[in-house]
């Protein structure tokens, strides 16, 4: 009898302590980003490949991602763990209010001055501690920060085709012989849709939903690739995205914004983005501020803010860069200056609290739990869990692993149980050979 309790007992303690001895090794990560895919992308459509990442690791409900709800400010947030006033990457066109100088997005992912303004993103935090990283067209991985570059970079150019599915399978095949033949710890792997469907025909034309099946089959193919170059017990595999896409208002179904009508913006301002969506900056002229934010307030369909008078929550007012009038129109509403020149069909920009701007998180990998649908949470939240894959000291970052930590097999507090049970399984194993 007491031979069977202690087969039992030797049993469970093997059982139990062998997720603790594989948290001494350091699995690989893989970070995908699909731009612009909307929270609920995959419920009008048949995503096998998706589905199937709920069965084998994690989904969130949704994400939300940072205000401002752009390309480049939220990867950027994304990949440090920043909000958007700390990290200053506050639009997606690089712009410099004092000379009106104005970059568009992909013109600026070699340009340091924009990115690196004195927070660390995770490539250059985990190389720092020898691992060794990539970026894939990521936004921020072609600069430099404080000098240093990621190991190695291939930025996407301008005029790029974002839609090329034998191009997709290509950047996955080599992002798999990276991770398998050299040993990279962490890649950044980013795709261009499905936000440009989104913009060029809404996130409700059929077309959406057939780059969200070629999404869901590239899915397929990275989870093959992964089998094939023999990652399954050591790359961990995060799929996000940036921010979601609202159907654009048009005349005759609403009146559309027109900023003109209001305010001389020639006279009253020096410096303007608008027609860029429903987020607007403005620098009045010196005196003009009460004047400019007056006129503002009488146009409907937006809010406007002082800088230092937004919402805390907006995690905008610190920014040095930002200009001091904000502007946020009402989902599905564009800012246009003069004339209504904007061709996009869907947009984002709006306020990150819409259900339209929230996006997608799945992760699935030997570090992740099975069958786990997480509550939703912040974006922000992701870098520590990144981290905590990479097994890394994080930099300073504004997010919380006890968010996002519950997804992995080996959390604080399950761990903690594991070596709780392994230590009452032990004694009573003792206990058992005394009384033998
Ligand atoms: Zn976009």
């Amino acid at each position: 009898m007491k031979t069977e309790l202690f087969v039992l007992v030797a049993a469970l303690v093997c059982t139990a302590s062998k997720p603790l001895s594989k948290a001494a090794q350091r699995n690989k990560l893989l970070l995908v980003s699909f731009d612009g895919f909307r929270w609920d992308y995959d419920q009008d459509v048949e995503t096998p490949h998706m589905d199937q990442l709920l069965q084998d690791g994690v989904k969130a409900k949704y994400m939300t991602p940072p205000m401002l709800t752009m390309t480049s400010p939220s990867h950027f947030t994304t990949i440090t763990g920043r909000w958007v006033e700390d990290h200053e990457v506050v639009h997606n066109m690089m712009f410099n209010a004092k000379t009106n100088q104005k970059v568009p997005h992909k013109q600026t992912l070699t340009r340091s001055e924009w990115w690196d303004n004195g927070v660390q993103p995770l490539w250059i935090t985990a190389q720092n501690q020898g691992l060794k990283t990539a970026s894939f067209y990521y936004p921020g991985g072609g600069a430099n920060y404080s000098g240093k570059a990621v190991n190695r970079v291939i930025v996407e150019e301008s005029g790029h085709p974002d839609d090329n599915e034998t191009e997709w399978r290509e950047n996955i095949d080599k992002v798999m012989s990276w991770f398998s033949e050299e040993d990279f710890h962490l890649v950044t792997l980013y795709y261009g849709e499905p936000d440009n469907v989104g913009h060029a025909k809404g996130p409700d034309h059929p077309d959406r939903k057939t780059i969200v099946r070629q999404i869901d089959r590239t899915i397929g193919y990275l989870r093959e690739a992964i089998g094939h170059h023999r990652l399954n017990d050591s790359l961990n595999v995060i799929i996000t995205s940036d921010q979601g896409m609202t159907t654009v208002k048009k005349r005759p179904q609403v009146d559309e914004i027109v900023l003109n009508k209001y305010l001389n913006l020639l006279k009253l301002a020096s410096f303007e983005i608008l027609d860029y969506g429903g987020f607007g900056i403005l620098t009045p002229r010196p005196g003009k501020e009460q004047e400019v934010f007056d006129a503002l307030s009488n146009v409907p369909n937006l809010t406007v803010y002082k800088k230092d008078e937004l919402p805390e929550s907006f995690r905008l007012a610190k920014s040095e860069r930002l200009p001091p009038i904000v502007v946020v129109a009402d989902l599905g509403f564009n800012l246009n200056s003069r004339f209504i020149v904007y061709v996009n069909k869907g947009d984002h920009g709006y306020h990150s609290g819409e259900m339209d701007m929230k996006t997608i998180f799945r992760a699935f990998g030997p570090d992740f739990r099975r069958n786990f649908l997480s509550e939703p949470f912040d974006s922000i939240h992701v870098y520590p869990l990144m981290c905590k894959v990479l097994q890394i000291k994080p930099a300073p970052h504004n997010g919380s692993l006890s968010v996002t930590e519950e997804m992995l097999l080996l959390h604080g507090g399950g761990s903690q149980r594991s070596q709780l049970s392994v230590a009452l399984l032990l004694s009573m194993m003792l206990f058992m050979f005394t009384e033998l």
